[in-house]
């Protein structure tokens, strides 16, 4: 056997086995032993029937006093077991022909789990059994106390047979385990062994083996990771050359002449950092956090004009085509009268118009460059790119990061990278999608600004407050309402765009422009709406999550959520950004009816504070990291082990390794080095494009 032995090749595994072991993505020894127990179940010692506890795995032994065959409904096959202190029901279920081993007068052991049914004590249902001789006159045996491994299972997979499964191939299969990093290495950090490590796992000891096994693990995956993200970025440093962006204090005043206010102390500091990197001939790769409505915006288009100073081109990518256009405007109205070609690619930008951006953006007849992951598609190609800035960014993580590569002729050019983020990422999470960026934060709100007030309300009270909403619309005010579905929401029982514009037009926004958006309209027809909207033509947009992010007009000053507790923490908050831009008062209403101790708890801490920070470290508190901005739909948290903030230390230690190992050694080809940096590639290589780097 080696660890290459396909799945069906041990012994006891069938065909039909063998496939619901491939389907559970386990074809072949190596990867049942890296199929690792989901928890563990306490496995009591063999006790009298009248010790033993409910709801664990128990072994007992006595002698059956009773047996009866039920053929109604599930047919099955009860036994009563008796020692000298009680009796337990026995069950299994569809297997009658146990009536001809087990009869009254036997004596077996048998072990499962436990459970109390109601006054008649305690059940174990399909134990396995043992026949004991007759003349078994012993009491419990004190052995066998264990922690049974509880495996990631099937219906057609128990994990009771993966755990034979794994028994079988356990002893022969250690020993082949080699390990990626050498025995000193690992004491010095307390670490066990990939086999001891492994070996704890499927036949634990002890909890505190667990741990430490698990440690070994989790430590390795953040290593592999990090050790990955400081190769690519070595490798950048060493190889690729950034345009130095010339900087002076003529360019510095022409370009804030340009912007229609003077930046705040906060923006100010950032761009005076973002200037130094551009600079420099190293790409930058920076992060740029700033609270929801703290002006990232003219941060980006300061960077970016910076680029256009000097004869270079910038691009702005967004998440969403709402946002990109949006973008798209307001930059186009900033560089009014300027000579600066402002142009919009998403993916509804196709045919000639398409073909014709992508000529004039690669002869360098346009400056900025404004869209989606549109712009990522390899026939987007710059004369002399310089900037890039993604807006948002949270919602990508360290792979599709890597995909942003060199987009000129000139391979060895890389533009500068600015990534921007609404605040809400604790430091924790930031350290593992952004583990390759520089940081920095713009602090405050631009001047003028009210606070927001944010106040729940059940859906009864939702009359009265569009009544309120009138009254701000009367005042040349306007407002979003947001719902959870665009159509068809009463059949799931919520409101849905349709219904709310209609209940609006003929109650309690009777003669006001409501309209509505959403992600089905063309994006002519959105970017239409969107900009009477801005313009106030329209005094209310009903719309659904579209306007989630970066959707900016000051002159709305109240938004209502409708269902608000089907929405997460940072959701909520991102919404709530969109009001509040400007110098009115503006309020934030949540039509609710808290259905689980979770939406109670967000929508509690909605209203209590503003504070991005403190909302992010709540929601993590609340939901745990995985959940926390779609990280791990959106592939930004790459774990199948580590846990945040729980492995915060391990990241810690794994970051400073990697940090020193890549100095040392920046292509890991050393002579000990050929296993990490194959274990690395096959982990990340190809996300991360270090292909290149080998
Ligand atoms: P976000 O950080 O959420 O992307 P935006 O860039 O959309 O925020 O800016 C929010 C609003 O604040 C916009 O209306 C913008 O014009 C305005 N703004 C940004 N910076 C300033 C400033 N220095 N002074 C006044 N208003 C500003
Ligand atoms: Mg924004």
């Amino acid at each position: 056997m080696t660890l290459l032995t396909p799945i069906d090749h041990v012994s006891g595994v069938g065909a039909r086995r063998a496939s619901a072991f491939r389907r559970l993505g386990i074809p072949s020894v190596a990867h049942l032993v890296h199929h690792i127990p989901a928890r563990y179940e306490h496995q009591e010692a063999e006790a009298s029937v009248n010790d033993l506890p409910a709801g664990s795995i128990v072994s007992v032994r006595g002698e059956i006093t009773h047996t009866r065959v039920v053929t109604y409904r599930k047919p099955r096959f009860h036994a009563t077991l008796a020692d000298h202190t009680g009796t337990i029901d026995l069950v299994w279920f569809n297997q009658p022909y146990l009536s001809r081993r087990l009869y009254p007068g036997a004596r077996i052991r048998v072990q499962g789990k436990a459970k109390r049914m109601g006054r008649s004590g305690l059940q174990i249902a399909n134990p396995t059994w043992e026949l004991l001789p007759a003349d078994d006159e012993r009491g419990p045996e004190r052995r066998d106390e264990r922690l049974r491994p509880v495996y990631p299972a099937t219906e057609d997979l128990t994990s009771d047979a993966i755990e034979k499964t794994v028994e079988q191939v356990l002893d022969a299969a250690l020993p082949l385990i080699s390990d990626h990093l050498d025995p000193e290495y690992c004491s010095a950090r307390a670490l066990p062994s990939l086999a001891d490590a492994y070996r704890s796992l499927h036949r634990p000891e002890s909890r505190v083996e667990i741990e430490h096994a698990r440690r070994r693990l989790i430590y390795d995956e953040l290593l592999l990771l990090q050790l990955g993200v400081h190769m690519k970025r070595e490798h950048i440093r060493r190889t690729m050359r950034a345009p130095a962006l010339r900087f002076n204090e003529a360019i510095d005043r022409h370009i804030r002449d340009r912007l229609p206010f003077q930046l705040t102390e906060g923006q100010d500091q950032v761009v005076r950092q973002l200037a130094q990197d551009l600079s420099r001939d190293t790409p930058a790769n920076r992060l740029i956090q700033g609270d929801v409505g703290a002006g990232k915006t003219v941060v980006a288009l300061y960077a970016m004009l910076l680029a256009v100073a000097t004869e270079h081109q910038a691009t702005l990518m967004a998440p969403t085509e709402l946002l990109a256009e949006q973008h798209y405007l307001s930059i186009r109205d900033m560089l009014k009268g300027s000579a600066v070609k402002v142009e919009l690619l998403t993916g509804s930008v196709t045919g000639a118009a398409r073909s014709g951006i992508l000529e004039k953006t690669a002869r360098g007849d346009i400056d900025i460059l404004i869209g989606t992951h549109a712009l990522l598609t390899d026939d987007v190609r710059f004369a002399r790119p310089a900037v890039n800035v993604i807006d948002e960014q949270h919602r990508f993580g360290v792979h599709q990061r890597a995909r942003m590569r060199s987009k000129s002729d000139d391979e060895t050019l890389m533009p500068h990278t600015l990534v921007m983020t609404a605040t809400p990422i604790p430091r924790t999470l930031s350290l593992t999608i952004f583990g390759d960026l520089d940081v920095s934060t713009i602090r405050g709100l631009p001047p003028g600004r009210q606070p927001v007030t944010t106040r729940a309300i059940t859906p009864a009270e939702a009359g009265d407050a569009y009544a309120a909403i009138r009254a701000r619309i009367d005042r040349g005010e306007q407002a979003y309402v947001i719902v959870p579905a665009i159509e068809d929401g009463a059949a799931s029982g919520l409101r849905d765009v349709g219904t709310v514009v209609r209940y609006l037009q003929s109650g309690p926004l009777e003669g006001k422009h409501v309209a509505a958006l959403h992600g089905r309209l063309k994006s002519k027809t959105r970017e239409h709406i969107m900009e009477r909207f801005r313009l106030g033509r329209i005094d209310a947009l009903v719309a659904t999550t579209v306007i989630e992010v970066g959707v900016d007009v000051p002159n709305a000053t109240v938004i209502v959520i409708e269902h608000a507790e089907r929405f997460g923490l940072a959701q909520l908050h991102q919404l709530r950004g969109r009001v509040g831009r400007g110098d009115k008062p503006s309020e934030c209403i949540l039509v609710t009816d808290p259905t689980t101790p979770d939406s109670e708890e967000r929508i509690g801490v909605m209203t209590r504070t503003t504070d991005g920070f403190l909302l992010a470290e709540e929601d993590l508190r609340i939901r745990g990291p995985g959940e926390v901005f779609g990280a791990r739909q959106s592939g930004a948290a790459p774990f199948r082990l580590a846990e945040f903030p729980r492995d915060m230390e391990l990241l810690m230690m794994a970051r400073r390794d990697a940090a020193e190992w890549i100095e040392r050694s920046p292509a890991l080809d050393g002579d000990q080095e050929e296993l990490i940096r194959k274990r690395l590639m096959k982990a990340h290589g190809e996300a991360l494009g270090l292909v290149d780097v080998a």
